[in-house]
């Protein structure tokens, strides 16, 4: 039960009690669809009139479509209802230190479209490169709807749109939404990455639909949380919630970017595991193994070496996925989460990683503590899943009330 909040409340109006019945409905043809509406009667409870008045108004917004009775038979056959995915399009950006993707998808987060490039340097040019992506996007999908743009970002947003916390991008207190959706001209939602990804396993995971208390863990250039608590994120004071990537390990460890030492992703990233397996092999000169070239040594490679079976590569792919591990039991000794999943390149060496983090975790939680814990498939790309998942979110999610 939550508490009244007398600073922002709504009362309740006859238009209330429609808009909820009208968002649990469509909740629900998302669900079992293809359904009938005495089926859909059936699972909501309500009259088959005000079903009949719902359907018949979402099927003029163009949100659900009424396909042909799948069986013939005698006597008034049922017409099924399904929701229309196509009908909007939704903007995904993946907003990485080094690389940006933009896709486009449907209300099932299934991708028609996609693209990257290198980040730009400053937000007003990331406007620019994303306006110039969607008139794209626009001239050959025309026949779209372009609801809105979700952007999983590798930072902390607030209300305002302003990044608060951004390490690894360097944008800290830049306004971002302005400038975005003044060159794009659609609404944007912004979101913190693990964040989006936490929601989108909520929304289009393989989760029970009686998971409400998750935890995603974005492991990429830093580390990040996403924490949601009876299927709402945490935000906390000033959106800062979730920064267990930052939290000190080793006072006189690793500098970060964060300007602190020692904090969990300089142990637990991509870059980590790469910082390991140059520690292993040439005391941190950090030059390629093959060919003596002196371009970055990158996570990819280091997932490859281990693939191939370096010896060393294995080894830092474990220290990584010790101090995985490490954080993890934290998160599941303090919130309890019914389920935690990871995002993020290093699921493709999950084989590997997977029984070490869980044996650390093990070692390091209660006896009472059975959280699993889940890597998310790199096919279904998590981070744009997310973004999408923003916009999904905003119109059929539960409705504010009181
Ligand atoms: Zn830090």
């Amino acid at each position: 039960m939550r508490k009244i909040d007398l600073t922002d409340f709504q009362v309740a109006t006859s238009e209330t009690a429609r808009h909820i019945n009208r968002r649990i409905a469509l909740n629900i043809i998302r669900r079992y669809q293809p359904l009938s509406r005495a089926e859909l009667a059936r699972r909501s409870g309500l009259q088959r009139s005000t079903v009949s008045a719902i359907v018949a108004q979402l099927i003029a917004e163009g949100w659900v479509t009424e396909g042909a009775s799948p069986v013939s038979g005698r006597g008034r056959r049922p017409r099924f209802l399904h929701l229309n995915v196509e009908r909007a399009g939704i903007v995904a950006v993946d907003l990485r230190p080094g690389t940006t993707r933009v896709a486009l998808a449907g209300l099932d987060a299934r991708f028609l479209m996609q693209t990257e490039w290198p980040t730009p340097a400053t937000p007003r040019e990331l406007a620019a490169e994303l306006a110039r992506t969607v008139a794209a996007f626009r001239s050959s999908q025309p026949d779209i709807v372009y609801e809105g743009m979700g952007v999983s970002l590798p930072g902390r947003v607030d209300d305002t749109g302003r990044l608060v916390f951004a390490p690894n991008l360097r944008w800290e207190g830049m306004e971002i939404r302005q400038p975005i959706e003044r060159a794009v001209g659609l609404p944007i939602v912004l979101e913190n990455a693990a964040s989006a990804c936490a929601l989108a396993e909520l929304w289009f995971g393989r989760q029970a639909d009686t998971v409400k208390h998750l935890v995603a863990v974005t492991v990429s250039e830093g580390v990040g949380v996403g924490l949601l608590v009876n299927g709402q994120v945490v935000h906390g004071r000033d959106a800062m919630a979730g920064e267990f990537g930052h939290v000190t390990l080793d006072e006189n460890g690793p500098p970060c970017a964060c300007g602190k030492r020692g904090c969990w992703e300089q142990y637990a990233s991509n870059s980590a595991a790469v910082r390991h397996y140059q520690g292993l092999v040439d005391g941190g000169a950090g030059t390629r193994r093959a060919g003596g070239k002196d371009a970055a040594l990158t996570f990819d490679d280091v997932l490859r070496f281990a693939g191939e079976g370096d010896a060393r590569a294995a080894a830092a792919l474990d220290r990584m996925a010790h101090y995985i591990g490490v954080g993890v039991a934290s998160l599941i000794v303090g919130l309890a989460p019914q389920v935690v999943v990871i995002v993020g390149e290093v699921t493709a060496a999950w084989d590997r990683v997977g029984p070490v983090v869980a044996a650390t975790v093990k070692r390091r939680t209660l006896s009472a503590n059975t959280t699993p814990i889940v890597p998310t498939d790199p096919a279904t790309q998590p981070r744009l899943r997310g973004a999408v998942t923003l916009v999904v979110q905003q119109h059929f999610g539960a409705p504010a009330v009181a």
